[in-house]
């Protein structure tokens, strides 16, 4: 796969070459940069500048030397790392989509291409390793590379229409980890007594292992219980008694599920102060419905913090904590580890700061497997800004406004369903920003199960609070035609535990909110005007 055993010999002859400016020069690179002492603290344009030039320094020393397709791509457009010098040259370098990451017949390990495979001959004649060998010894220089360079981690792409890619990690991206992570802590306000329940499913996914090292590298005490598949809502419950945590790091339907469960059983759950929510999109319903049920079990007042990462960075950003209803401050980004771009999905210009477009990355300190302007098929509404937050007055990049995950649900994202193209994303927004909504499922299906006949819409909820099934028949009803200009054929309404089993919590590792059960999973052909706006509608309970 790669090599296990590279063997860096620090080139310490080298040094006698090294003029006395030079030296001088390799101890400002050992120090950490302002960009990462102030990563909360700087103006646009000083940070924009730092980062120009750690990317700079980034490509040359890291990147171009030893990644064997960005070698191939710099050569092919005719570029170098002295083309590079600014976050405004990045426009020079070709955008990377997931495709490129994907195996093909004559290329059947093509992620492999993206890892970074340091040549310890390169390596041994740099200045800062040659310098280190002498002050710290050879050994000890040599292991500090090993860590730095060979991969001995991964994480994978959920992958629901393609295989999965793997993401490699070298001790480097896991200190990063621990960084991104701690900066999370920071941001909620870390204290010492913090005991933190980890429910993300025990897999190789990102939002497990980012909550994994925030305890472990922050020192908080925490227990991850692998979610619902390991020990089902029953099980977690009891690790929440027997914790009592302060935080509860979890996907949104799946805490849902406990925290209604809790409800039913009329347990007290007082002391949590946090919920933390990663993988799946956070409606403004969700953090509402989340905080009630905290209160319901004895947690007045906790904070809803939604995080938002991806495989491909190896990190992930939270928003800062603020009090539910008020507008969310926006995800926080780290300047010094990485470049996010706002592009216009179509023509793949970059937007201007506050437009909305598709999240494009690049790291600025990752080893292991490595990509440049990737594209991440996920769209973010308001764009980035660059002013202090309303909340907490820190200063960095922030995404603002709703982010619609494609990479979930590509085949899902624009489905053609009675002839009308629906935006999944944005329906299950409006769904779960429903008053009166616990929770709920999509079901497509053909009427009579006939692959010929037309689409058929059901929806399965459950109610809270005092709503009615006929209010909100006739709500959803509505609110559906005036958005997607649709009407569900049916709604069933189901207890919490039927929608539970609906929904496979405790049976798959994430739980299903949109079901095809048409025949082959074909749309009907597009019939305008096809989708009659008088069509019955049943509203029954099973
Ligand atoms: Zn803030």
């Amino acid at each position: 796969m790669f090599s296990n055993s590279i063997t860096y010999t620090p080139d310490i002859s080298g040094l006698s070459a090294l003029g006395r400016g030079k030296i001088g020069l390799v101890f400002v690179h050992l120090m950490p940069s302002k960009l990462t002492t102030h990563w909360q603290s700087l103006g646009k344009n000083e940070q924009l500048e730092l980062q120009g030039r750690k990317l700079h320094r980034y490509l040359r020393d890291c990147v171009l030397p030893f990644s064997p397709h960005y070698q191939k791509i710099f050569a092919e457009h005719g570029l170098t790392a002295h083309d590079i010098r600014s976050v405004s040259d990045l426009t020079k370098i070709p955008y990377t989509r997931k495709d490129d990451l994907l195996s093909a017949p004559d290329a059947p390990r093509k992620a492999l291409d993206f890892l970074l495979k340091p040549d310890p001959a390169v390596l041994a004649k740099r200045p800062g390793v040659i310098l280190r060998s002498l002050l710290q010894g050879r050994a000890r220089e040599r292991d500090r590379l090993d860590r730095e360079w060979r991969p001995i981690f991964m994480t994978s792409t959920t992958g629901r229409s393609t295989e999965p890619v793997a993401f490699l990690y070298t001790q480097h991206d896991i200190k990063n980890l621990g960084i991104g992570s701690g900066r999370v802590a920071d941001l909620g306000g870390r204290n010492p007594e913090d005991r933190m329940l980890n429910m993300f499913p025990f897999a190789p996914h990102l939002a497990f292992w980012y909550m994994y090292y925030a305890g472990i590298q922050n020192n908080i005490f925490a227990l991850a219980t692998g979610g619902g598949k390991v020990m089902g809502t029953e099980g977690n419950l009891r690790a929440i008694q027997k914790i009592r945590p302060t935080a509860l790091a979890a996907m949104p339907t799946f805490i849902y599920h406990v925290l209604t469960q809790a409800v039913e059983e009329k347990l007290q759950l007082p002391g949590i102060r946090a919920i933390l929510l990663g993988g799946e999109k956070v409606a403004e319903g969700t953090r509402r419905k989340l905080a009630d049920l905290c209160a319901q079990v004895g947690s007045p007042g906790v904070q809803v913090v939604a995080t938002y990462g991806f495989t491909e960075a190896k990190l992930a950003w939270s928003e800062c904590p603020f009090t539910p209803g008020h507008k969310p401050p926006g995800y926080h980004l780290y300047p010094d580890m990485g470049i996010m771009e706002v592009i216009d999905p179509e023509n793949g210009t970059v937007q201007p700061e506050g437009r909305g477009g598709e999240i494009v990355w690049t790291p600025l300190e990752a080893r292991g497997t490595v990509v440049l302007r990737y594209r991440t098929g996920d769209f973010i509404e308001n764009g980035i800004t660059y002013e202090p937050c309303e909340c907490c007055g820190r200063r960095m990049p922030r995404l603002m406004g709703k982010i619609s995950r494609v990479s979930d649900f590509r085949s899902m994202r624009f489905q053609k369903v009675k002839g009308t193209v629906i935006d999944f994303n944005e329906l299950e927004h409006v769904l779960d920003d429903v008053r009166g909504v616990g929770s709920w499922q999509i079901e497509l299906r053909k009427a009579n199960d006939d692959p010929l006949e037309i689409d058929e819409i059901v929806l399965h909820l459950s109610r809270t609070g005092d709503s009615t099934e006929a209010g909100l028949t006739t709500a959803i009803s509505h609110l559906l035609q005036a958005h997607f200009e649709i009407r569900p054929n049916r709604i069933h309404f189901h207890a919490e535990e039927a929608m539970r089993e609906l929904q496979k919590v405790g049976v798959l590792i994430k739980e299903q909110k949109l079901v095809d059960n048409r025949p082959a999973a074909q749309a009907a052909p597009y019939q305008p005007r096809s989708m009659p706006t008088d069509q019955k509608l049943q509203t029954t309970r099973p």
